[in-house]
């Protein structure tokens, strides 16, 4: 197993995640764990490696398994970084590697794991305050947000700026963790099939 410590740049950009996924198979690597943080804190990262290392090599599960369970202990990790793990089937005559990301959710900061802006795009409020408001159903779990500035938009007469999160197609919600409404989101990010060596 692998941990890459590196700045997120080597998964976050499409040619650098390829070349990171043919290095770990031509290593001979059967799983890998990588960070997206631009500037990662590797301490941050310090409850996942002990629960993977202790739930994978002491009491023996597969890290598919168990990369899950461990993040549902680490929404400190969540605010900082997603999490991609690589994993790699080795057959007869070739070898498949998937790969996963694990993005942190939280219904009124993170929805659907993606950040809210810093910054209002309409009354140009910096650190401004959302206010998450009811989407009437049918919306594919689209969420709603607006700027919680009494003065945006008035100038305009457009009234506060209102913002719409989808929520992606592939993403499936891991159990809820430590932290009220928030969840470890997971999105399948395909496979890949190397001929064996
Ligand atoms: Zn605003």
């Amino acid at each position: 197993m692998l941990f890459l410590f590196a700045c997120g740049s080597v998964v976050r950009h499409e040619a650098s995640l390829t070349n990171i996924q043919d290095t770990i198979v031509h290593l001979g690597f059967s799983s890998a764990v990588a960070f997206d943080a631009e500037f990662l804190q590797p301490v941050l990262t310090s409850n996942l490696v002990n629960g993977i290392v202790e739930r994978v090599y002491i009491e023996g599960y597969p890290i598919q398994m168990v990369l899950p369970e461990a993040l549902a202990d680490c929404t400190r990790l969540g605010g900082h970084s997603g999490v991609f793990l690589f994993t790699v089937e080795t057959g007869a005559t070739q070898r498949i590697l998937t790969t996963i990301k694990y993005i942190w959710g939280h219904r009124d900061i993170r929805p659907w794991g993606q950040p809210l802006p810093i910054q209002c795009p309409r009354c140009a409020v910096i650190l401004v305050e959302w206010k998450r408001v009811a989407v009437p159903h049918g919306q594919g779990g689209s969420q709603q947000f607006i700027c919680m500035n009494g003065a945006c938009g008035e100038l305009t007469g457009e009234g506060p700026v209102s913002i719409h999160i989808a929520k992606l197609d592939n993403l499936k919600i891991l159990k809820p963790g430590k932290c009220e409404g928030s969840a470890w989101l997971e999105i399948a990010l395909g496979s890949r099939i190397f001929d064996s060596a």
